[in-house]
């Protein structure tokens, strides 16, 4: 396989810290810079955890960096508003962007899309790179064909920004592609605590729950007369992401579109 040169946004975070292991370890990937806000002009090596991985300038814009370094991929773990511009940016390079930063509105998503189609460059944004999350995300379309009353409950760390997660928009949107429309529980209900029942996405709903210990977490409820079915996938730690990232990674060089969802990749 051929050399895959990349850079990684966000290095010094969770995503960003296991990603630069993720490469540094691939044999036929080359980490051949980092981008962090709060650094310039020093070498990776330079910062804590990461003494033993040299010749990797670190710059903090994303432009500067593209500049002065030639790259295949981008791999973005950082926030929706500094990842729709590194997005950008490294499309406006001819880089192929790896996005794992969740958070991106419909609009940003149908503007990448459009700069994609535009310079006939590949571009995958992933919500979640685990696997198993995405079979969960499909048995659950599986199911939404049988059962339309549908409650999603998501469960991350308590340092998370966005909520609802992208895993759970994901999930509804695909869900909502099979299910039968429907305006879930009593007509006439009432929440006596403002957000109760959580956020309505065409009437079935999504709730966030944000706690100390925990990754990330998912599970979605089916229910019908005298019976429930529960699909539910955990994320015990952060590696369980980076298989995912190895497969975009790998397709995106193969693919000149735009890819939202790592299902899309997967057989
Ligand atoms: P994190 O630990 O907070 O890391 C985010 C990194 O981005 C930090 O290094 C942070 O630097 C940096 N950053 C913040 N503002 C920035 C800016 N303006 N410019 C450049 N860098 C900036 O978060 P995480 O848990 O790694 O998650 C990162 C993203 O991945 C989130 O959007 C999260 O939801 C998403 N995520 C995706 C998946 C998936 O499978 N797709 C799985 C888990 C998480 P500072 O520390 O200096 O602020």
């Amino acid at each position: 396989m051929d050399n895959i040169r990349i850079i990684i946004a966000g290095p010094r975070g969770r995503m960003g810290s296991e990603a630069v292991k993720l490469v540094t370890d691939t044999q036929h990937f080359t980490l051949v810079s980092a981008v962090d806000h709060k650094f310039d002009g020093i070498m990776l090596s330079d910062l804590e955890g990461f003494h033993s991985i040299h010749n990797v300038p670190v710059y903090n814009d994303i432009e500067k960096c593209l500049q002065n370094v030639e790259a295949d991929v981008l791999i973005d773990l950082t926030t929706p508003e500094v990842g729709m511009y590194h997005t950008k940016t490294a499309l406006s390079y001819n880089v192929r962007p790896v996005v794992g930063t969740t958070g991106f509105t419909k609009t940003d998503l149908e503007e990448l899309e459009g700069i994609c189609n535009e310079k006939d460059l590949g571009c995958i944004i992933a919500p979640n790179f685990a696997i198993g999350a995405i079979l969960m995300m499909k048995f659950s379309q599986m199911a939404a064909k049988y059962f339309n009353d549908i409650e999603i409950i998501e469960l991350h760390h308590d340092k998370k920004l966005d909520a609802p997660s992208g895993t759970a928009v994901k999930t509804a949107e695909m869900i909502s592609a099979v299910r039968e429309k429907k305006q879930q529980g009593h007509p006439n209900e009432k929440e006596t605590i403002n957000g109760a029942r959580g956020a309505d996405f065409e009437g079935m709903h999504i709730h966030s729950v944000r706690l100390p210990g925990l990754i990330a977490h998912q599970q979605v409820l089916f229910g019908a007369d005298g019976q429930s079915l529960t699909i539910r996938h955990d994320s015990y730690n952060r590696s369980s992401f980076m298989s995912g990232v190895k497969v975009a990674v790998e397709t995106v060089m193969k693919q000149n579109k735009f890819v939202y969802g790592l299902e899309n990749i997967l057989d």
